[in-house]
């Protein structure tokens, strides 16, 4: 009870104009800080006597949380942090459709291979939903000659009703680090978007479904 309280006055201090476009906070901005330091302490132990250690952010969704992830790494005195970028596009302006066996993942940007050749690439993506975009990027980088490789995902969802692709798919990621299991509930903030929208709420916010895809 007092937890709803809670994340209904995190409601009231969003701007109105936003207001009424959101669902509910599900994640307010300060656990997420917690979460996020707690993962940089995780971080930094399995990398102890890394030099350097390269986040690879996937865009555009990731960009906060690759910031402040590498942020908090550094005041935790860790390797010295490196970005890279890549950009995958796989639902645009629309959302997923109950049922889905396979999507199509656009990379649009790769990192260049001598740009992570030989290192130690950390993959640092917003959300897991059924899974293609993190298989798509990790069968790309499996390709390459990296040191070492892993996977932080800030959310994954708790898919309510998957194919048995989508099962599939998910079993076979990777996911080395995870930040929150969320309810499977179309959510925006955080540096992630719903139809471009939203990325500068501060707080994971779940979208109005009426409100999904772009335009308003
Ligand atoms: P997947 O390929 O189904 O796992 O979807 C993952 C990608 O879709 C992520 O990179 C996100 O950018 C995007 N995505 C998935 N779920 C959501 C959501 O609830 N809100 C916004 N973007 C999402
Ligand atoms: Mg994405």
């Amino acid at each position: 009870k007092k937890r709803l309280w809670r994340l209904g006055k995190r409601k009231e201090i969003i701007p109105s104009n936003i207001r009424d476009r959101i669902e509910e906070v599900l994640i307010p901005e300060h656990w997420i800080d917690k979460r996020v330091k707690n993962l940089a302490k995780q971080v930094c132990e399995d990398y102890k006597g890394v030099k350097e250690l390269n986040l690879l952010i996937v865009l555009k969704g990731a960009f906060v949380f690759g910031w402040n992830l590498g942020k908090e790494i550094y005041e935790l005195e860790g390797p010295e942090i490196k970005y890279e970028f890549l950009k995958a596009s796989t639902y645009d302006k629309g959302i997923k459709v109950t049922g889905e066996k396979e999507r199509k993942v656009r990379m649009q940007l790769k990192p260049k291979k001598e740009d992570i050749r030989g290192k130690d690439i950390l993959l640092i993506e917003d959300i897991v939903d059924q899974g293609f975009t993190l298989s798509k990027i990790q069968n790309h980088l499996s390709t390459q000659r990296l040191n070492s490789l892993k996977t932080c995902v800030l959310l994954t969802k708790r898919l309510y009703n998957p194919t048995p692709e989508v099962k599939e798919f998910r079993k076979s990621l990777t996911l080395d680090y995870v930040g929150f299991s969320v309810p499977d509930r179309w959510v925006a903030g955080y540096g992630i978007d719903s139809g471009h929208n939203f990325r500068q709420i501060p707080d994971i916010i779940v979208v109005k479904k009426e409100k999904y895809s772009s335009g308003k």
